[in-house]
């Protein structure tokens, strides 16, 4: 079966679009709800830049909600608390796989005739009260970036629920979408190949070092170019996927129930140790089933943590880094006054996370745990 019908089946969504990344497939979101110069999106203030570049790249001036520390999550009440007289569009990011509360924002968001694009690109098979995040908005778009739920090597997948939406998206990618090019198909089929076989436990620090040394110089397939860095937008940005990307993307679907069953019997580890270690435990309500992308942990010292990962090669990450990741984002070039989101701001100076994907063996997440034991320092 085709990639996308494998996706239209799992999520019992009608429209399906393969891009070359996730934030591509916002992008031709906003643009095709007719969004530009004057209107206002709502979107957390803890997530990556890519997200608010979306909409930058059309004129419209992303607006920050802050999160709910227990979910990491927007809120109605924290959008509510945001929302401004030209907003046109809200978009609501299950962080780290743990599903927003949907239910009162779905409500507060039809009282405000707002329609809902959810960021999936950590969440694949998170349910909230039955339903997998994906099913709830007017859109939602995923990434199939390396460290993702399942990856497609790069690459990114938007559905639609609209039908009337989903024919200007078609139109859209009929006139515009540039289809990448013989180099582009190979360099993603050797980087796919390398990374299957270079990333282990042992070496996924360096491996990835490397790696953003070489995407920095434009010498490997990277998620952001310097271009993107440096806030300026690539004149290939709206790029479709590959041929070979579409079909590893079907072949991971194939295992996805086993994908799952991984993560979910590493989150249940990490969630039954870390408390015992005097670390906070992500406490979630009734309804909330994640399928954790990474486990986050809260600790006192992040920097040296990440340091001392990087020494001892173990894999932590540091998701997110600031309300708009990297660390390093300008906040205010991306309209982001400081202090603005203190929850997103608290949440990024304490969050390390660990791993859940299937390179991940029991006896990996052990190590990880005594060194989470031995290096972190519980946040107060
Ligand atoms: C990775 C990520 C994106 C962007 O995905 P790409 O495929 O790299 O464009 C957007 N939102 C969140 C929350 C992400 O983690």
């Amino acid at each position: 079966m085709r990639f996308e019908d494998v996706i239209r089946r799992f999520l019992g969504s009608e429209h399906v679009f393969l891009f070359s990344r996730g934030r591509v497939g916002l992008y031709a979101a906003l643009r095709c709800m007719g969004l530009g110069a004057g209107d206002d999106v709502l979107m957390p203030g803890y997530t990556c830049m890519v997200v608010p570049t979306a909409a930058m790249i059309l004129g419209i001036r992303p607006v920050y909600a802050d999160i709910d520390p227990a979910t990491q999550n927007v809120t109605a009440q924290t959008l509510e608390q945001s929302v401004t007289p030209n907003t046109k569009a809200v978009i609501v990011q299950h962080t780290h796989g743990i599903p927003c509360g949907m239910d009162p924002i779905l409500e507060w968001s039809r009282g405000r005739g707002l329609p809902v694009i959810e960021d999936c690109c950590l969440a694949f098979g998170s349910r909230y009260k039955g339903a997998l995040c994906g099913t709830f908005g007017a859109a939602a778009y995923f990434s199939g970036q390396w460290n993702k739920p399942f990856s497609t090597g790069l690459g990114g997948m938007l559905t639609v629920r609209d039908g009337a939406l989903a024919q200007k998206i078609r139109d859209l990618t009929e006139r515009e979408l540039i289809r990448p090019g013989a180099g582009r198909r190979l360099l993603i089929v050797l980087q796919i190949a390398l990374h299957e076989w270079l990333v282990t436990p042992r070496t996924v620090q360096r491996v990835q070092a490397a790696y953003r040394w070489l995407s920095k110089r434009n010498l490997a397939a990277g998620s952001s170019t310097r271009e993107e860095y440096a806030g300026r937008v690539p004149a290939d940005y709206f790029m479709g996927m590959t041929p070979e990307q579409a079909r590893k993307g079907a072949r991971e679907m194939e295992r996805l129930g086993d994908n799952i069953a991984h993560r979910k019997r590493l989150a249940a580890y990490y969630g039954d140790q870390l408390p015992a270690a005097g670390f906070g435990a992500a406490r979630l309500p009734a309804g909330f089933d994640p399928v954790y992308v990474r486990y986050p942990v809260r600790v006192a010292n992040k920097r040296e943590v990440l340091q001392a990962a990087r020494r001892e090669g173990v894999e932590i990450g540091s998701w997110f880094e600031s309300p708009l990741h990297p660390e390093g984002t300008d906040l205010e070039a991306f309209g982001y006054r400081p202090g603005q989101c203190p929850e997103a701001e608290r949440a990024a100076r304490e969050t390390v996370n660990l791993p859940t994907h299937r390179k991940t063996p029991p006896s990996e997440a052990e190590r990880l745990m005594d060194f989470v034991k031995k290096h972190a320092k519980p946040a107060g």
